[in-house]
């Protein structure tokens, strides 16, 4: 795979970073990303990552858009929900209208244990972009098998968190959260925070498959947005963890 002309002025200002170059850009146009999720983390996840010009996403999601959807799911459109539209599909129009060159891939049915594998082989990294903990310790226990790098973001009001989970060499899901939160059906949720944890989420990705900058190694950020807190904890490997202890 090489950089074209047209690479090559689309993503000119990001050339320009320090360490990022062409050979960054090149990395990132052979990088192939799956997104779990096409909601409010999805939507911004997706727009960023095709914007930054990955090769590919895999984007998936069961839903159908829904007017309670559009505070902070800005991907689909009023349209979508009139057409109830699928939003894997309806978000795959909206970023191949943005950049033509990227290719995207939709899967529209409910991704589980079974067909998590199918759905996600051919991806470099994993972004999850779910919005409960059943289906998170799923794709988990998957990218722990897989050993694919996973990037977890979980958001709540004006709240959110974010880490990078590398298998076996930093904590998974599971030693973090050894027992889900309790899962709230409707739960608040403002755009602004969906947006911004969804661009930290293709932030890390970029970093991870570029190799520039530092990514969250070990570490969780967590930031409270209506008090403008922002924290970093350590995270630790679980030795009886029962998805990634060998
Ligand atoms: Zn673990």
């Amino acid at each position: 795979m090489k950089l074209i002309k047209r690479d090559l002025q689309r993503y000119s200002r990001q050339i320009l970073i320090d360490r990022f170059g062409e050979k960054g850009q090149l990395k990132l146009k052979s990088s192939t990303v799956g997104i779990l999720g096409c909601g409010g983390l999805g939507s911004a996840v997706s727009i960023y990552l095709t914007a930054a010009g990955v090769g590919k996403l895999i984007i998936a999601d069961s839903d159908v858009v829904d007017i309670t959807n559009l505070n902070r799911q800005v991907t689909h459109y009023e349209y979508d929900v009139e057409n109830k539209r699928n939003k894997a599909v309806s978000e795959q129009e909206k970023l191949s209208a943005f950049n033509s060159d990227i290719k995207i891939e939709t899967y529209t049915k409910n991704v589980n244990e079974k067909n998590v594998d199918e759905v996600f082989r051919k991806t470099d990294l994993i972004v999850d972009c779910l919005d409960n903990f059943e289906d998170r310790y799923m794709l988990n226990s998957y990218c722990v098998r897989a050993g694919k790098p996973l990037i977890h973001a979980a958001v709540y009001g004006f709240y959110g968190q974010i880490t990078t989970i590398i298998p076996k060499k930093t904590a998974c899901l599971k030693c973090i959260f050894p027992s889900p939160p309790p899962q709230i059906k409707v739960f608040p949720i403002i755009g602004v925070t969906t947006g911004l944890f969804g661009i930290l989420e293709a932030s890390e990705a970029i970093k991870y498959l570029t190799g520039v900058g530092n990514y969250l190694f070990n570490e969780m950020m967590l930031i409270d947005l209506s008090e403008n807190e922002i924290n970093k904890i350590r995270t630790e490997r679980d030795k009886n963890c029962p998805i990634c202890s060998s």
